[in-house]
């Protein structure tokens, strides 16, 4: 299995909470990161329906347009009374239509969406949810590999918490009751759906 090199990792997510979160992660294996957005890399569509193909998608592309290794994930919130929805579609559920306001996303409006289809299914409806987290390693040979992970837990209303971004406040793991938005940003980097699958990551790539 080939592993990550001296060479720099190309961390392939224009977004800057996961950034944040992936170069946190990656601290420890002294491994040179260097961002999509600072190598002016476009982001490409993400055609795929499962977390699987579109972070491969978007490994892929990097790793080929840099001629480095790339690092993406993919991830969402996936609800079990809703089928597992958002799920490959969580960023889109957040996307602003024309009629709403200013273009972009609005994380307030996505947690009220799934909040509003929950409580239409009527009181006592399963509130569990879990976040899914595929990363995938792409060489620009074509060698890829995959490491899934997530993290299981429940959604409450209103959303509690100013930290983390995305769906964070709204998500409490399972064992626990403070939203991930309430958790210390160590805390949740040690529980959470990355986390699990960065430690298959770092099993097999740093073990
Ligand atoms: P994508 O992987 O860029 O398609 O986006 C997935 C979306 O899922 C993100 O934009 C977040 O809103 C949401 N998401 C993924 N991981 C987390 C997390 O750790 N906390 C909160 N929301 C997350």
């Amino acid at each position: 299995m080939r592993r990550i090199g001296a060479e720099p990792l190309v961390i392939a997510t224009q977004n800057a909470g996961k950034l944040r979160e992936i170069q946190a992660l990656l601290d420890p294996y002294a491994v040179k990161c260097i961002s999509a957005g600072s190598l002016g890399l476009p982001e490409p569509v993400e055609t795929g329906t499962t977390f699987v193909a579109n972070a491969l998608l978007k490994a892929r592309a990097a790793a080929e347009a840099a001629q480095l290794p790339a690092l993406a994930d993919d991830s969402g919130l996936c609800v079990t009374a809703l089928g597992g929805r958002p799920g490959v579609y969580t960023a889109d559920w957040a996307e602003r239509q024309p009629f709403e306001g200013s273009p972009g996303r609005d994380w307030y409006m996505a947690m009220g969406k799934v909040e509003g289809m929950l409580c239409e299914l009527g009181p006592g409806t399963p509130r569990d949810a879990w976040f899914a987290c595929v990363l995938a390693l792409a060489w620009p040979d074509g060698e890829q590999v995959v490491y899934e992970g997530r993290v299981d837990g429940a959604l409450t209303w209103p959303p509690r918490g100013t930290l983390g971004f995305g769906y964070d406040p709204v998500f409490v793991p399972a064992g626990g009751s403070a939203t991930f938005a309430e958790l210390d940003p160590e805390e949740k980097h040690r529980i959470s759906h990355r986390a699990d699958a960065f430690a298959k990551l770092v099993a097999e790539q740093f073990g």
